[in-house]
């Protein structure tokens, strides 16, 4: 058996297509551009490289973009009053504060400072707590977890009463990828680095997820047939055949789990364009409830 593909590429592509029509509607309709911010801590080459991105995807679907970039030393109040000012800015719909962030920073408080419904990160402690509690409903659901949700809605996996195994339990990826299948009725088994037996727990899911960083750490010998694999990872992996000395793969062995899963990402071409497709989904769902309050508030004004 040899597994079918999870082509993130068109399912991202299919979410651009929708939040481009949706902002040209927004701006047909209220006159307006929604606008995500984006705040960059210091000179990190991956992150500055990923609000890079950030940026040229808000371009090409007709979203506005607006950098923030503070040096690396940059003091706790200086990064909150930025957040302060970008919530009280009318014409920012999104801000997205660039993960990880200098050591010396309280990260939890400058999320905790985001405006809810400017939260498209959907890393607000608030948020998480409702992804995690049961009758909660969050405002936004963090991009990789998202894109992750949106990727095995494609494969018409049924979710609720499956058997799924998150590896990896960090807070951007595996930990609310967890609490993202859970709340989607999915029995789910959370593995780490003190995991013992993870072959035994992967052995039984009909789901697996894995986001670890670790080059072909689950190999086909270790999933149960016809499973639905989603590889978060992205892995260098010396290639002498390549003229850049490697080639990128995933955590999960492609080849070896092709040959017994029902369904898989490829890496890269599964989760990594779904990841900046879900921050625009999210951006442009914040600039329509964003017009829809402004709407309430032209027929109901204060009196
Ligand atoms: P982190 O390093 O923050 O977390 C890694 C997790 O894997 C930890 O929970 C760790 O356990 C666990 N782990 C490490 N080794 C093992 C092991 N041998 N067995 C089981 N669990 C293990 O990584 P991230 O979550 O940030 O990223 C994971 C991967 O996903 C990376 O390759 C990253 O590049 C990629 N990524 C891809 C994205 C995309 O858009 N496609 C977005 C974000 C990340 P413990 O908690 O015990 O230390």
């Amino acid at each position: 058996m040899s597994a079918r593909l999870i082509d993130g590429q068109a399912i991202a592509a299919a979410i651009r297509d929708d939040v481009r029509g949706r902002a040209e509607a927004l701006r047909a309709a209220h006159g307006y551009t929604p606008g995500l911010a984006t705040v960059l801590v210091g000179d990190n080459p991956a992150s500055a490289t990923y609000v890079r991105m950030k940026q040229k995807a808000c371009a090409g679907l007709g979203l506005r973009s607006v950098p923030h970039v503070l040096p690396a030393d940059a003091r706790q109040p200086e990064v909150q009053r930025l957040v302060e000012a970008l919530n009280a800015d009318p014409s920012i719909d999104g801000i997205l504060v660039q993960l990880p962030l200098p050591g010396h920073l309280d990260e939890e408080s400058i999320l905790s400072a985001i405006d809810l419904e400017k939260d498209v990160d959907g890393f607000h402690p608030i948020n998480i707590g409702r992804l995690a509690m049961r009758n909660r409903t969050p405002l936004f659901i963090p991009c990789t977890p998202f894109g992750i949700l949106r990727l095995l809605e494609e494969t018409g996996v049924t979710l609720r009463g499956a058997d799924a195994v998150v590896v990896g339990r960090s807070n951007i990826v595996g930990l609310p990828a967890a609490m993202v299948l859970q709340k989607a009725d999915a029995t789910v088994t959370l593995c780490h680095r003190h995991t013992r037996h993870l072959a035994r727990h992967l052995r039984h899911a009909d789901i697996v997820v894995v986001a670890v960083g670790q080059p072909e750490l689950v190999t086909g010998d270790m999933l149960k047939p016809g499973a639905v694999v989603i590889d978060v990872g992205i892995n260098r992996k010396p290639d002498a055949s390549r003229p850049n000395g490697y080639r990128i793969v995933g955590d999960v062995d492609f080849e070896s789990a092709r040959a017994v899963a029902g369904a898989i990402t490829p890496v890269p071409g599964g989760v990594g364009p779904m990841t900046i497709a879900m921050l625009m989904h999210n951006t442009l769902r914040a600039a329509e409830r964003h017009a829809e309050r402004q709407r309430l508030a032209t027929l109901l004004p204060a009196t």
